[in-house]
Protein backbone atom coordinates (compact mmCIF):
# COMPACT_ATOMS: atom_id res chain seq x y z
CA UNK A 1 0.00 0.00 0.00
CA UNK A 2 1.37 2.98 -0.60
CA UNK A 3 0.10 5.70 2.16
CA UNK A 4 2.83 7.45 3.42
CA UNK A 5 1.46 7.78 7.17
CA UNK A 6 0.32 5.17 9.65
CA UNK A 7 -2.68 3.43 10.61
CA UNK A 8 -3.83 2.44 13.95
CA UNK A 9 -6.82 -0.10 14.22
CA UNK A 10 -8.18 -0.56 17.37
CA UNK A 11 -10.42 -3.27 18.09
CA UNK A 12 -12.59 -5.11 20.74
CA UNK A 13 -16.29 -5.59 22.20
CA UNK A 14 -18.74 -3.27 22.88
CA UNK A 15 -18.12 -1.15 26.08
CA UNK A 16 -14.28 -1.70 26.00
CA UNK A 17 -13.35 1.99 25.25
CA UNK A 18 -12.66 2.07 21.66
CA UNK A 19 -14.40 5.18 20.82
CA UNK A 20 -13.13 7.62 23.94
CA UNK A 21 -9.72 6.12 23.58
CA UNK A 22 -9.69 6.53 19.34
CA UNK A 23 -11.07 10.51 19.88
CA UNK A 24 -8.48 10.81 22.56
CA UNK A 25 -5.47 9.36 20.23
CA UNK A 26 -6.82 10.84 17.29
CA UNK A 27 -7.17 14.40 18.95
CA UNK A 28 -3.43 14.30 20.06
CA UNK A 29 -2.28 13.57 17.28
CA UNK A 30 -3.75 15.43 15.09
CA UNK A 31 -4.90 12.43 12.86
CA UNK A 32 -8.17 11.43 11.26
CA UNK A 33 -10.90 9.02 13.37
CA UNK A 34 -12.72 6.28 11.97
CA UNK A 35 -15.93 4.63 13.80
CA UNK A 36 -17.02 2.05 11.41
CA UNK A 37 -19.54 0.67 14.27
CA UNK A 38 -21.47 3.69 13.17
CA UNK A 39 -21.40 2.75 9.51
CA UNK A 40 -23.11 -0.28 10.80
CA UNK A 41 -25.37 1.48 12.46
CA UNK A 42 -26.18 3.49 10.11
CA UNK A 43 -27.37 0.62 7.90
CA UNK A 44 -29.08 -0.70 10.40
CA UNK A 45 -31.13 2.50 10.97
CA UNK A 46 -31.97 3.26 7.14
CA UNK A 47 -32.77 -0.35 6.72
CA UNK A 48 -35.27 0.22 9.56
CA UNK A 49 -37.05 3.44 8.49
CA UNK A 50 -37.49 1.87 4.75
CA UNK A 51 -38.71 -1.74 6.12
CA UNK A 52 -35.66 -3.29 4.61
CA UNK A 53 -35.10 -6.73 7.19
CA UNK A 54 -32.21 -7.07 9.05
CA UNK A 55 -31.79 -10.67 7.91
CA UNK A 56 -32.05 -10.26 4.20
CA UNK A 57 -28.46 -9.32 3.00
CA UNK A 58 -29.31 -9.17 -0.68
CA UNK A 59 -32.25 -6.33 0.09
CA UNK A 60 -29.50 -4.78 2.66
CA UNK A 61 -26.66 -4.98 0.13
CA UNK A 62 -28.80 -3.12 -2.80
CA UNK A 63 -30.21 -0.63 -0.55
CA UNK A 64 -26.50 0.48 0.87
CA UNK A 65 -25.34 0.53 -2.73
CA UNK A 66 -28.20 3.47 -3.30
CA UNK A 67 -27.60 4.83 0.12
CA UNK A 68 -26.70 8.34 0.69
CA UNK A 69 -24.49 7.79 4.01
CA UNK A 70 -21.49 10.69 4.78
CA UNK A 71 -19.04 9.65 7.69
CA UNK A 72 -17.18 12.64 8.77
CA UNK A 73 -13.37 11.39 10.11
CA UNK A 74 -12.50 14.52 12.02
CA UNK A 75 -10.11 14.16 15.39
CA UNK A 76 -12.30 15.53 17.88
CA UNK A 77 -16.33 15.33 19.10
CA UNK A 78 -18.17 12.74 18.49
CA UNK A 79 -18.38 11.13 14.79
CA UNK A 80 -20.73 12.74 12.63
CA UNK A 81 -22.84 10.41 10.52
CA UNK A 82 -25.58 11.79 7.92
CA UNK A 83 -27.86 9.69 5.85
CA UNK A 84 -29.40 11.53 2.94
CA UNK A 85 -28.15 14.47 4.03
CA UNK A 86 -29.74 14.58 7.80
CA UNK A 87 -27.63 14.28 11.12
CA UNK A 88 -28.63 11.05 12.70
CA UNK A 89 -25.22 10.29 14.97
CA UNK A 90 -27.75 10.18 18.18
CA UNK A 91 -29.66 8.05 17.11
CA UNK A 92 -27.21 5.47 16.01
CA UNK A 93 -26.51 5.24 19.95
CA UNK A 94 -29.47 3.86 20.91
CA UNK A 95 -29.32 -0.22 21.81
CA UNK A 96 -31.80 -1.16 19.24
CA UNK A 97 -29.71 0.00 16.26
CA UNK A 98 -27.06 -1.50 18.55
CA UNK A 99 -28.27 -5.12 17.67
CA UNK A 100 -29.39 -4.17 14.36
CA UNK A 101 -25.97 -3.13 13.78
CA UNK A 102 -24.34 -6.26 15.03
CA UNK A 103 -27.43 -8.42 12.82
CA UNK A 104 -26.93 -6.47 9.31
CA UNK A 105 -23.08 -6.72 9.66
CA UNK A 106 -23.10 -10.93 9.42
CA UNK A 107 -24.10 -10.11 5.35
CA UNK A 108 -21.33 -10.23 3.41
CA UNK A 109 -23.45 -7.70 0.97
CA UNK A 110 -22.85 -5.17 3.82
CA UNK A 111 -19.55 -5.93 4.84
CA UNK A 112 -18.18 -5.70 1.25
CA UNK A 113 -20.39 -2.41 0.81
CA UNK A 114 -18.88 -0.97 3.83
CA UNK A 115 -15.33 -1.75 3.06
CA UNK A 116 -14.73 0.49 0.36
CA UNK A 117 -16.09 3.08 2.08
CA UNK A 118 -13.90 2.70 5.02
CA UNK A 119 -10.40 1.96 2.93
CA UNK A 120 -11.18 5.32 1.00
CA UNK A 121 -10.97 7.47 4.54
CA UNK A 122 -7.84 5.44 4.94
CA UNK A 123 -6.05 6.01 1.91
CA UNK A 124 -3.77 8.85 2.83
CA UNK A 125 -3.02 7.33 6.30
CA UNK A 126 -2.90 9.42 9.22
CA UNK A 127 -5.91 7.42 10.80
CA UNK A 128 -7.14 6.34 13.64
CA UNK A 129 -9.49 3.46 13.17
CA UNK A 130 -12.36 1.67 15.51
CA UNK A 131 -14.64 -1.31 14.73
CA UNK A 132 -14.37 -5.44 15.12
CA UNK A 133 -12.56 -6.15 11.81
CA UNK A 134 -9.90 -3.37 11.47
CA UNK A 135 -6.72 -5.19 12.10
CA UNK A 136 -7.66 -8.55 10.40
CA UNK A 137 -9.65 -7.53 7.63
CA UNK A 138 -9.87 -3.72 6.32
CA UNK A 139 -6.25 -2.60 7.49
CA UNK A 140 -4.50 -5.95 7.84
CA UNK A 141 -1.52 -4.04 7.05
CA UNK A 142 -2.19 -1.16 9.81
CA UNK A 143 1.04 -0.16 11.57
CA UNK A 144 -0.19 -0.89 15.05
CA UNK A 145 -3.20 -2.98 16.20
CA UNK A 146 -4.39 -3.45 19.22
CA UNK A 147 -7.12 -4.72 20.82
CA UNK A 148 -9.46 -3.63 23.75
CA UNK A 149 -10.68 -5.22 26.02
CA UNK A 150 -12.83 -5.29 29.48
CA UNK A 151 -14.42 -7.42 32.32
CA UNK A 152 -18.38 -7.87 30.96
CA UNK A 153 -19.52 -5.59 33.88
CA UNK A 154 -16.78 -2.78 33.47
CA UNK A 155 -18.08 -2.59 29.64
CA UNK A 156 -22.16 -2.86 30.86
CA UNK A 157 -20.89 0.35 33.25
CA UNK A 158 -19.72 2.41 30.66
CA UNK A 159 -22.33 1.56 27.91
CA UNK A 160 -24.81 2.67 30.12
CA UNK A 161 -22.83 5.70 31.77
CA UNK A 162 -22.31 6.71 27.73
CA UNK A 163 -26.54 6.36 27.19
CA UNK A 164 -27.18 8.50 30.46
CA UNK A 165 -24.72 10.72 29.66
CA UNK A 166 -27.27 11.23 26.34
CA UNK A 167 -30.56 10.97 28.81
CA UNK A 168 -31.40 7.61 27.67
CA UNK A 169 -32.26 5.95 30.43
CA UNK A 170 -31.47 1.70 30.22
CA UNK A 171 -31.59 -1.45 32.82
CA UNK A 172 -28.36 -2.63 33.50
CA UNK A 173 -29.78 -6.31 33.27
CA UNK A 174 -31.19 -5.70 29.74
CA UNK A 175 -27.72 -3.81 28.82
CA UNK A 176 -25.99 -6.90 30.27
CA UNK A 177 -27.89 -9.10 28.08
CA UNK A 178 -27.25 -6.73 24.84
CA UNK A 179 -23.79 -6.75 25.22
CA UNK A 180 -23.79 -10.73 25.92
CA UNK A 181 -26.06 -11.13 23.23
CA UNK A 182 -24.04 -8.89 20.61
CA UNK A 183 -20.76 -10.43 21.79
CA UNK A 184 -21.48 -13.84 21.15
CA UNK A 185 -22.87 -12.76 17.91
CA UNK A 186 -20.09 -10.22 16.49
CA UNK A 187 -17.44 -13.47 17.53
CA UNK A 188 -19.31 -16.48 16.44
CA UNK A 189 -20.19 -14.73 12.85
CA UNK A 190 -18.77 -16.59 9.80
CA UNK A 191 -17.67 -13.25 8.38
CA UNK A 192 -14.73 -11.17 9.89
CA UNK A 193 -15.52 -12.50 13.75
CA UNK A 194 -14.30 -10.38 16.24
CA UNK A 195 -10.99 -11.58 17.38
CA UNK A 196 -7.40 -9.88 17.92
CA UNK A 197 -5.39 -9.63 14.64
CA UNK A 198 -2.29 -12.20 15.38
CA UNK A 199 0.24 -9.27 15.83
CA UNK A 200 -1.92 -6.88 17.50
CA UNK A 201 -1.22 -5.45 21.25
CA UNK A 202 -4.01 -6.66 23.30
CA UNK A 203 -4.75 -4.49 26.42
CA UNK A 204 -7.41 -5.05 29.24
CA UNK A 205 -8.47 -1.56 30.42
CA UNK A 206 -11.02 -2.95 33.28
CA UNK A 207 -9.18 -0.72 35.84
CA UNK A 208 -7.14 1.60 33.73
CA UNK A 209 -8.56 5.29 33.07
CA UNK A 210 -8.75 6.09 29.89
CA UNK A 211 -5.72 8.17 30.06
CA UNK A 212 -3.75 5.63 30.96
CA UNK A 213 -4.55 3.39 27.79
CA UNK A 214 -4.52 6.23 25.54
CA UNK A 215 -0.46 7.06 26.78
CA UNK A 216 0.04 3.03 26.38
CA UNK A 217 -0.73 2.96 22.66
CA UNK A 218 0.52 6.41 21.91
CA UNK A 219 4.05 5.08 23.11
CA UNK A 220 3.88 2.54 20.30
CA UNK A 221 2.65 5.13 17.43
CA UNK A 222 5.92 6.95 18.67
CA UNK A 223 8.03 4.07 18.79
CA UNK A 224 6.82 3.29 14.92
CA UNK A 225 9.54 3.64 12.00
CA UNK A 226 10.39 6.57 10.65
CA UNK A 227 9.08 8.67 13.25
CA UNK A 228 6.06 9.85 11.47
CA UNK A 229 4.37 9.38 15.26
CA UNK A 230 2.19 12.94 15.01
CA UNK A 231 1.85 16.01 13.20
CA UNK A 232 5.17 18.18 13.67
CA UNK A 233 7.66 15.29 14.69
CA UNK A 234 8.38 13.92 11.94
CA UNK A 235 9.80 14.01 8.04
CA UNK A 236 6.28 13.01 7.10
CA UNK A 237 4.75 15.59 9.03
CA UNK A 238 2.01 17.83 8.26
O1 LIG B 1 -18.79 -0.41 17.80
P1 LIG B 1 -20.28 -0.41 17.78
O2 LIG B 1 -20.89 -0.86 19.07
O3 LIG B 1 -20.85 0.89 17.34
O4 LIG B 1 -20.68 -1.47 16.66
C1 LIG B 1 -22.01 -1.87 16.40
C2 LIG B 1 -22.01 -3.23 15.71
O5 LIG B 1 -21.50 -3.10 14.39
C3 LIG B 1 -21.13 -4.29 16.37
O6 LIG B 1 -21.79 -5.01 17.39
C4 LIG B 1 -20.74 -5.19 15.20
O7 LIG B 1 -21.71 -6.19 14.97
C5 LIG B 1 -20.77 -4.25 14.00
N1 LIG B 1 -19.42 -3.88 13.57
C6 LIG B 1 -18.74 -4.74 12.74
N2 LIG B 1 -17.52 -4.40 12.24
C7 LIG B 1 -16.95 -3.24 12.59
C8 LIG B 1 -17.61 -2.34 13.47
C9 LIG B 1 -18.85 -2.71 13.96
O8 LIG B 1 -19.25 -5.81 12.41
N3 LIG B 1 -15.76 -2.92 12.08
Amino acid sequence: MSRRRPIVAIDGPAGAGKTSVARALAERLGWLRLDTGALYRAVALAARERGVDWNDGPALGRMVSGLDLEVEAAPGGRSRVRIDGRDRSDELRLPQIARGASDVSRHPEVRAALLDVQRRVGREGALVCEGRDIGTVVFPDAELKVFLTASPEERVRRRIAELRAMGVQVDESAMASEIAARDAQDSTRALAPLRPAPDAVVLDTTDMPLERVVELIAAHVARLSGGVAGTGTGPDAG
